[in-house]
């Protein structure tokens, strides 16, 4: 059997030792006779996977007792209609920062549900940067501050957290969370769908300050309902069963490598031999601001557009695949995501310099 190294920006790769680990237990999980996907959601065994896999994630993140984490389902868009539906609390508006195609997206939604102030943009550059703070304008009346942390299809990476003061910061970290360690403190609301950094598709997993919660708008599902979902350990509906225990799976994965601090070592290092081999060539470009790019998503374009179809063919026969860039943005992208092993990252570079020979 021979892995192929999967550069797809969602549903990606996984780490082997938990997918190996998920086939041992496939039939018969510890003993109990069944898979996970065959408990009860309610049964004890499922109720130890759950709580071990959010014990696991708020010792990763060390996240704050004062905040709420909750395993929902509903995709990071679903979350573009939760988090107003639930964080507005009676207010008229929240300011949105415009970075690329998921916040445009975030904002497409919000705008159902209030008035959107566009804080700051970078769609003047065709979102190929991170717009600085002292540029943002921020409204001090706006029930939250929604931004996209990592830009997945553009490729662009806040390397800080913005002070937006009083008013709860809100960021959707689909594409970066668990990449490194995080200041959960800062934020009032994070969400992520799973199927980038942390496991399969199915499950969405958000962390909310706890006084935030408890005043969603008349109407909203109660499913997606924070304070509902919080008060029934997300266990209001059937969860993701499955999605939470590969999640758990891939969390205590992270804990044996030695936490978050040596995944950012791990990250830094696989994106460096990306960027620094972009760096010096005129053949491939990045379109990234440089303090802005992504370690996670790295969108780059052949200098001659004309090859990009051979590229990608003679990637596929080097077994590395699912490098074309998004529809939206053209050219190549490859994510590295946490569980993307360095030697993938090592045979990519190997293959550009290899192409870059033969074409220059
Ligand atoms: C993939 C992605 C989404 C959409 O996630 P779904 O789970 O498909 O809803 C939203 N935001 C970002 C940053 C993403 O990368």
């Amino acid at each position: 059997m021979a892995r192929i190294f999967n550069f797809s920006a969602g549903p990606a790769v996984l780490p082997e030792p938990v997918l190996k680990q998920a086939a041992a237990e496939m039939l018969d999980w510890h003993g109990s006779g069944m898979s996970v996907m065959e408990m009860s959601h309610r049964g004890k065994q499922f109720m130890a996977i759950h709580a071990q896999a959010e014990a696991d994630l708020r010792e990763l993140l060390a996240i704050p007792a004062s905040y709420k984490v909750l395993f929902l389902q509903g995709g990071a868009a679903g979350q573009f209609s939760i988090v107003p539906l639930n964080l507005l609390r009676g207010k008229a508006g929240a300011d949105y920062v415009n970075t690329g195609q998921w916040s445009k997206k975030a904002i497409g939604e919000a705008k159902k549900y209030c008035k959107v102030n566009i804080a700051a943009s970078s769609e003047d550059a065709n979102f190929s940067y991170a717009p600085k703070q002292d540029r943002w304008q921020l409204d001090p009346d706006a029930a939250y501050v929604h931004y996209t942390s990592n830009e997945t299809i553009g490729g662009v990476e806040f390397q800080w957290i913005p002070d937006t003061g009083a008013v709860p910061l809100v960021a959707d970290m689909s594409s970066h969370i668990l990449s490194r360690p995080l200041d959960v403190g800062r934020y009032g609301l994070i969400y992520a769908g799973a199927q980038k950094n942390i496991g399969p598709a199915g499950l969405t997993i958000v962390i909310v300050r706890e006084d935030l919660i408890g005043q969603a708008a008349p109407g909203t599902p109660s499913v997606f309902d924070y304070k509902i979902q919080a008060e029934n350990d997300s266990m209001y509906n059937t969860p993701p069963t499955y999605a939470v225990y590969i999640a758990g799976l891939v969390f205590q994965w992270l804990k044996n490598l030695g936490g978050l601090k040596k995944m950012e070592e791990i990250n830094l290092a696989k994106a460096k031999l990306v960027y620094d081999y972009l760096d010096q060539t005129e053949f491939y470009h990045s379109p990234v601001a440089r303090d802005d790019r992504s370690r996670m998503n790295i969108p780059f374009t052949l200098r001659n557009s004309a090859l990009d179809e051979e590229f990608l063919k003679q990637a596929r026969q080097h077994g590395l695949i699912e490098i074309k860039g998004h529809r939206s943005v053209g050219g190549m992208r490859a994510s590295l995501y946490n569980a993307m092993p360095v030697e993938g990252v090592r045979a990519l570079v190997e293959y550009m310099r290899e192409f870059e020979r033969k074409h220059d």
